[in-house]
């Protein structure tokens, strides 16, 4: 069964000297049994023990099991050896104090992979006395009890062989003899090893004693059959009865014998067996039988999981407060990890379509953006940028949203405030919140309101090619409110108006335009009194110098309640207060300017007309144009300065927009230019000319600016040399850098654009130059507008087909026209910018907690090594081990992903709703799957990171060490 062939084991100690605790030992042990190892304390018994059932590791020879040599051996194997064959006795019991008796028996079994039943166990506890103590916790057991608790453990699994060390040393003499008694009745089918330093117990109990002194075997010696036969006749004495052979007659002295051993079975003094009782002679281990191996198979502890799940929960009990400490921390940590993973991984396109659905925008209302900059550093703008009626379809496709374009012409605006009584106070103490202006021109139809789902309210719709048009019933609150004037009946309320004969209107007194005096004097028309949307129907009202007939009302779904606070006072109100309002303006702003509510709805067919009859002016990319002197204007008389980002040329200009120095001409020169009036300055030095007085003239208008006069003025400004300076960005520099390259220089002036001309702002070149800064689309439409969709994932869609996900480098995007999109843009910005560091912030809040948890599973685990050791000593490898601990650190793990979670979803609501309180309409950040995927990831990971390696170093061990506690 099993053999020693010179086994050696010596103990190195760090310090002083090996010591060899078993020497060359060879040994053979029969099939079946009781051996004792008997010798001094030292001697090496619990050394040879150990190394017997593979708890320790042996340095020479061999251990054969089962015809089998074990030199080979990993731990696992032996583990498995312990597992398969072995029932291990310690002299401290070793039970597990967590586990009821029933359990720690049944943990041996279904190490085995077998399952325990309730009767099994409860034959087994009988076999130890034990009955009805299935359900007790050891700490609940005598000394006694617990080592038949460790008995019952080892016997469960029916081993072929039941190693213990000094069972009974913790005992006394007579639960000790009942233990003795217990492994006796079991060495009828079992090998039974016993260590003992107790030589009356070995002669009373042994079939073979071994005797160690130093580690070497001096004495071998077996029960003397013979002699055991021949003395049968003999009396014999037990723990608690005496055997008469039953022809024997009893001497004198035998009933001395009887009455001392009956004396001493009362007093409870230990008993001292006679040691004639039995003979032992030298052991001839030539019969017991070599094995071949062919018998030998191992059986892989397998730990079930809900017995390695309650070894690993168990200790959670203990160290509670630790405990409690450290899911705090971590959750802390978790939690501010896991929000500042939704800081970083801000997502433009999800925010956006948060804060749309959040804001309930009905509708959709984009302007395009072009890709601009440099190739190193591009950035999208919307200068210049317009819709043609292609693209408009094109993005309706795109969007599978029916789109229509909205016209702002560029010269005019489309305020009616001379048609209604600006004097009425809308809001008493706030910011009125009336429509004052229209934004543009949309040509609508039934359909596209159909599509948008708003409703004609009063009248019917205008017609196509007519100057008619729809209104929105916010709009037309306006008049409801403010009363309405008729077009003719508008007075010219403008001081800055020039007579006919190009001389000031009276009262004006050059200086102050808009006296109080003025004021006074101006009769106030008087407005008609609108009653309902129904009234509207039929007035007019003139833009760009048109009269449009109002046809009908159109409820554009406006909700204005939600801008309501704005008409309160702001009188006393809080920082955050003004933020709020000031952001919620601009949420109004953007409803009024670019949603159908402000628009001048028409048919078909008039916007294209409009358009034509726009000044030709557009867009330079890129910064912008200086026109400056080229030398230093401290010398001069005349100078002349301005920016411009608007350019036009000749071909495009009616020639009554221009005053001509030397004629009409319909092309320029390469170096010819035409400038705003307003752009040249004049400063005498002598008093006697009067150039400068007519400078002044112009410029306010007071005096009609003709070619004459431009000629003269030319004349008088010979000195001027403009240089057109180009400002922008550096293509080359990744980072802005703002550049000043000199364009032209030599230019001559050859027109003027009057003073408030269409043109004021703009400056006329020659083809060439005209062409090289041409900046901007074709097309006339400003921006476009549809219905939003209804479903989150619609939005989606939406916002997505604006920042053009998914293409790299676009071309083009669309800006959504949405106080919140804007909003975002800006943040988003910022956020990218520091998600960077946030993700390295998360990283380092993850390690933080990682490392509490790793802390508190290590010492978990070390305060469990003596148990991993038992663990280990009853059959179960270290990968059992590892999936209690593990399922211990799991238990952590999921009340932290937990409580994480929701301090994250918490601590999202909260910032979200500060965030919104400080008046940022948007949802910034999203609490999504991806960081309840990271934190059940990290949390998991580190719970088996925390649980392995500490596991492992123990596992390493001798479970000898281990149990020791070393
Ligand atoms: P016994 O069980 O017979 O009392 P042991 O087998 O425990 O004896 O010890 C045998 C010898 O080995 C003793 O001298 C003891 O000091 C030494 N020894 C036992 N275990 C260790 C150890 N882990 N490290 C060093 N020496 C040890
Ligand atoms: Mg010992």
């Amino acid at each position: 069964m099993l053999e020693t062939r010179e086994l050696c084991k010596t103990y190195k100690p760090k310090k002083g000297v090996p010591v060899t605790a078993v020497d060359h030992v060879s040994l053979r042990f029969p099939e079946k049994g009781m051996v004792f190892l008997l010798g001094k304390s030292g001697s090496g018994k619990s050394t040879l023990l150990n190394l017997l059932g593979g708890l320790d590791q042996y340095d020479g020879g061999e251990i054969i099991i089962k015809g089998i040599s074990s030199k080979d051996f990993s731990q696992q194997r032996f583990d498995s050896y312990r597992n398969t064959y072995v029932g291990f006795i310690f002299q401290e019991y070793n039970v597990l104090e967590e586990f009821s008796v029933g359990a720690n028996i049944a943990l041996a079994l279904e190490l085995q992979g077998k399952k325990a039943t309730d009767e099994e166990l409860n034959r087994i506890l009988t076999t130890v006395d034990l009955t009805g103590f299935g359900s007790r916790k050891p700490n609940e057991l005598s000394g006694g009890q617990k080592q038949r608790v460790a008995i019952a453990r080892a016997l469960v699994k029916n081993p072929e062989i039941i190693m213990a060390d000094e069972p009974t040393g913790a005992l006394d003499s007579a639960t000790g003899r009942q233990v003795l008694d217990t492994l006796k009745k079991l060495s009828a089918e079992k090998l039974v090893i016993i260590v003992s330093h107790d030589r009356e117990y070995a002669e009373a109990y042994a079939d073979r004693i071994i005797e160690l002194a130093d580690g070497k075997v001096i004495r071998d010696v077996e029960v003397d059959q013979t002699a055991a036969d021949s003395e049968e006749k003999q009396l014999r004495f037990r723990q608690t009865s005496i055997e008469i052979p039953a022809d024997y007659h009893l001497t004198e002295e035998d009933r001395i014998r009887i009455n001392e051993y009956l004396d001493k079975l009362k007093s409870g003094a230990s008993i001292m067996l006679p040691s004639n009782a039995r003979r032992f002679a030298e052991t001839d281990q030539s019969k017991i039988p070599a094995q071949d191996g062919s018998k030998f198979y191992l059986i892989k502890s397998r730990l079930p999981l809900g017995s390695a799940f309650k070894i690993g929960c168990s200790s959670l009990k203990h160290k509670r407060f630790r405990l409690v400490m450290t899911i705090l921390l971590s959750v802390v940590a978790f939690t501010l990890f896991s929000l500042v993973d939704t800081f970083g991984s801000f997502d433009i396109i999800n925010s956006s379509t948060d804060s749309i659905i959040d804001s309930g925008q009905n509708y959709l209302s984009i302007n395009r953006k072009a890709r601009a900059g440099s190739e190193k550093n591009p950035y999208y703008t919307t200068t210049g940028q317009h819709f043609t009626d292609e693209q408009i379809k094109q993005v309706s496709e795109d969007l599978g949203i029916p789109m229509v374009g909205i016209f702002c012409p560029v010269a005019g605006n489309l305020k009616f405030t001379s048609q209604y009584d600006t004097d009425y106070k809308f809001s008493e103490e706030g910011t009125p919140l009336n429509y004052s202006h229209f934004c543009g021109f949309a040509e609508i139809s039934e359909q596209m309101l159909k599509d948008m789902d708003y409703k004609l309210v009063a009248g019917s719709l205008p017609a196509d090619g007519k100057n008619e048009i729809a209104i929105s019933r916010v709009l037309c609150d306006t008049f409801v409110k403010a009363g309405y004037l008729a077009p003719d009946k508008i007075v010219d309320e403008s001081p800055m108006a020039i007579g006919m004969d190009g001389m000031p209107p009276e009262g004006f007194d050059g200086m102050n335009p808009g006296t109080a005096a003025a004021d006074t004097e101006r009769i106030k028309p008087e407005y008609e009194k609108i009653a309902s949307e129904q009234d509207m129907i039929g007035k007019e009202i003139r833009l760009l110098n048109t009269n449009y007939t109002v046809t009908g009302v159109v409820d554009t779904k406006m909700d204005m309640s939600r801008y309501q606070k704005l008409t309160e006072s702001t009188e006393g109100i809080s920082r955050a207060e003004q933020v709020v309002r000031y952001l919620l303006l601009s949420e109004f702003r953007t409803d009024t300017n670019y949603s159908l509510s402000g628009c001048a709805m028409v048919g078909k067919n008039i916007i294209g007309g409009l358009a034509e009859q726009q000044p030709k002016i557009y867009h330079i990319a890129d910064g912008d144009l200086t026109l400056s002197n080229q030398d230093s204007a401290n010398e001069v008389e005349a100078w002349i300065h301005g920016y411009f980002s608007q350019i036009t040329k000749a071909e495009l200009l009616k020639s009554e927009n221009v005053i001509w120095v030397d004629g009409a001409k319909t092309s320029l020169a390469d170096n010819e230019i035409i400038v705003p009036f307003s752009n040249l300055y004049y400063n005498s030095n002598n008093s006697t000319d009067n150039t400068e007085a007519l400078f002044t003239q112009y410029q306010t208008g007071m005096k009609k600016l003709d070619a004459e006069a431009a000629k003269t003025l030319v004349d008088k400004i010979k000195s001027l040399n403009p240089v057109l300076y180009r400002w922008g960005v550096d293509p080359e520099s990744v980072y802005w850098k703002d550049t000043s390259i000199i364009d032209s220089s030599d230019l001559k002036i050859v027109g003027f654009f009057a003073p408030g001309s269409n043109y004021d702002d703009v400056i006329g070149l020659s083809e060439s130059m005209f062409e090289r800064y041409l900046y901007g689309s074709e097309g006339i439409y400003d921006s476009a507008i549809g219905a939003m969709p209804g479903d989150r994932a619609g939005v989606r869609r939406a916002v997505a087909y604006c920042y053009q996900e998914g293409v790299t480098d676009p071309e083009y995007m669309y800006e959504i026209n949405s106080a919140e999109a804007l909003e975002i843009d800006m943040i988003g910005d910022a956020l990218k910018d520091i998600a960077k560091v946030f993700f390295w912030i998360g990283v380092g809040f993850a390690i933080f907690a990682s490392l509490l948890m790793a802390n508190f599973i290590t010492t978990s685990i070390h305060y469990k090594r003596q148990e991993i050791g038992i663990l280990r000593a009853i059959g179960s490898r270290s990968a059992d081990v590892f999936r209690s601990f593990f399922s211990e650190s799991c238990v952590i793990a999921m009340i932290n992903f937990a409580l994480s979670c929701a301090g994250c979803i918490t601590a999202v609501r909260v910032i979200n709703y500060f965030i919104r309180e400080e008046g940022i309409l948007i949802t910034v950040l999203h609490f999504g799957a991806r960081q309840v995927i990271l934190l059940i990831a990290v949390s998991l990971a580190v719970a088996a990171l925390a649980s392995f390696f500490p596991v492992m170093r123990i596992a390493s061990k001798k479970p000898i060490d281990a149990i020791r506690d070393k």
